[in-house]
């Protein structure tokens, strides 16, 4: 069986942070990158705060870059999902793609999460042309425009709150008669002249053609539909993070999130640690799950080094 010393699962920016760190500490990192290769950031369009980009990236070079750049340091990058891992003890033991079986000294997870879409096909049509599940990622091509942004929660209001600041005018679209979010959250809302929340409504349909969204379809408490013209649609209804392979082995939150000791990456159970947004709620950025990625290879490393 093929025995690994650092072994990183997923290809967002912490993951390959992570491979960078560890390659040039002499772990050779084996990296599998999972369902999504690049991660979250190949569904975004260009990238304009990650510094270092002075004209902005697009999401898909930028994965590229820091793929190319692993590799160029002798990390080596696998295209494959891993199946099944057993974390109860050392080494680690880890199917990849129900058949490839190796074994890991230590293991670091970024497998990162996943925005919550409402599932209709014209919103997957036009993601990447408008349909956005990240206002501080994309809000900025919508300056003095209108847009919209789908939830009730402390996402959807912090979005809100921020594309207000933007845009011209922006629609909070609530499906229930209130909000879900913080009372302090729901002010900053009620006390923004350019946000409309639009409550007991539900998206019919994103509107678009070949330039990308153009409106959205809305039904409200009364069975009406009507037609709201825009330029962006934001999904603000939750994010989950992939964290299914790890349940009942990892400590995680009651939102699934990996709980790490505080300022580390140290996951509950020794030798596995966990980067990016699979342990954050709260920020969900690249350059955060990039500097995350980063904390846990040279946590990785020191612990390997320690137990020698
Ligand atoms: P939440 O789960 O809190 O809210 C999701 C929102 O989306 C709810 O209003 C929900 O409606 C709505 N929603 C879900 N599915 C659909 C759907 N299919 N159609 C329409 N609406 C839908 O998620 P958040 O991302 O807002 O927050 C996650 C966690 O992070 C929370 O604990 C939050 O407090 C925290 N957070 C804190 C912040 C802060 O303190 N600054 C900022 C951002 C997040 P319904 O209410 O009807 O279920």
């Amino acid at each position: 069986m093929e025995q690994v010393k650092c072994f990183i699962i997923g290809s967002g920016p912490a993951g390959f942070t992570a491979a960078i760190y560890a390659a040039r500490a002499a772990l050779n990192p084996v990296l599998y990158e999972g369902i999504e290769p690049g991660g979250q950031l190949t569904t975004t369009t260009d990238i304009e705060n990650f510094p270092g980009y002075p004209e902005g990236v697009r999401g898909t070079e930028m994965m590229n870059d820091m793929r190319s750049q692993a590799t160029r340091l002798g990390a080596d990058i696998r295209t494959g999902i891993v199946t099944d891992i057993d974390l109860s003890k050392r080494p680690f033991h880890i199917t990849v793609d129900g058949e490839k079986h190796i074994e890991a000294e230590a293991v670091i997870v970024a497998t990162g999460a996943s925005a919550k879409y409402l599932g209709l096909q014209s919103e997957k049509r036009f993601r990447g042309m408008g349909v956005s599940a990240c206002a501080t990622c994309d809000g900025f091509f919508y300056r003095k425009q209108d847009v919209a942004v789908v939830g009730g929660g402390d996402t959807a209001c912090e979005e809100a709150t921020y594309l207000a600041s933007l845009c011209r005018q922006v629609y909070l679209i609530v499906r229930k008669p209130f909000l879900r979010a913080s009372k302090a959250m729901q002010e900053r809302v009620f006390n923004t002249p350019n946000i409309k929340v639009l409550f007991e409504h539900n998206t019919v349909e994103v509107l678009g053609d070949e330039d990308g969204v153009t409106g959205v379809r809305v039904r409200n408490g009364a069975g009406e539909e009507y037609d709201i013209d825009l330029a962006g649609f934001f999904l603000a209804i939750g994010h989950h993070p992939n964290t299914e392979l790890f349940a009942g082995q990892l400590k995680l939150d009651e939102q699934g999130y990996i709980v790490v000791e505080p300022g580390t990456s140290r996951t509950s159970v020794e030798g596995v640690f966990a980067a990016g947004d699979v342990r954050d709620p709260h920020y969900r950025q690249a350059i955060v799950a990039a500097g995350s990625g980063c904390i846990a290879a040279l946590d990785a490393e020191r612990w390997l080094a320690s137990q020698k």
